[in-house]
């Protein structure tokens, strides 16, 4: 980076540089300056860095808040272009909505990256639904009325993953218990995303099968 000095600029090469991409500035280590063979001192509302040899290679003015900043007329750190998904993106910026990330690559807000497809819809994070889901007591002995008949009233459940997989690698099993019978259906599955699937499977077998 470049070091103001007098008139002109000195270079300084920083080395083991830790990439903090939740601190917008550069921070440079006094501490770490020391080690290197540097020499600082802070007088008269200036930070001046000398090197090994005793000469100043630096001389960085106070600014209004007593912080010594280094005002850099070009952007020093070259960010490889990266390709990424937007599902990536979506994770790497916080879990921000996947819209919000695709917008801020395609607006140019955010430089050094590039989507590799641009999918709107069908967009699934299970770490986000996870935080959203909310939990509710369930009652040990039902309060309500059962239902009447056979299908107007189901509970659905998915439990897993389990630590031992069976053969065809299910891990997780929803279940869909019918209130009027308390019949349960229950559907092993890979993942926890093929529950939409399988509940289409047991709505399509409670029409076709009991004339529902
Ligand atoms: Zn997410």
């Amino acid at each position: 980076m470049d070091l103001p000095n007098s008139t002109t600029f000195s270079k300084l090469y920083l080395s083991e540089v830790f990439y903090c991409s939740e601190i917008g500035y550069t921070l440079v280590s006094i501490g770490q300056l020391n080690d290197a063979s540097f020499s600082t001192t802070f007088a008269n509302r200036r930070c001046i860095i000398y090197d090994a040899g005793g000469s100043c290679i630096a001389e960085v003015p106070q600014n209004g808040k007593g912080l010594y900043k280094l005002v850099r007329k070009v952007e020093e750190v070259n960010v490889v272009n990266e390709s990424l998904t937007l599902d990536l993106l979506h994770q790497w910026l916080g879990h921000i909505a996947h819209s919000a990330a695709q917008k801020l690559v395609c607006d140019g807000l955010v430089t050094g990256l590039e989507l590799k497809e641009s999918r709107k819809t069908n967009l699934f994070c299970e770490s986000c639904t996870y935080g959203k889901m909310t939990q509710v007591p369930i009652f040990k002995v039902q309060e309500s009325e059962r239902a009447k008949v056979f299908c107007k009233e189901v509970y659905s459940d998915v439990w897993g993953p389990a630590q031992v997989e069976t053969k065809k690698e299910r891990c997780y099993y929803v279940t869909f218990t019918d209130d009027y019978l308390w019949w349960t259906h229950v559907d092993f599955l890979v993942n926890k995303s093929a529950v939409l699937t399988s509940y289409k499977a047991f709505n399509a077998m409670c029409k076709t099968q009991h004339s529902i």
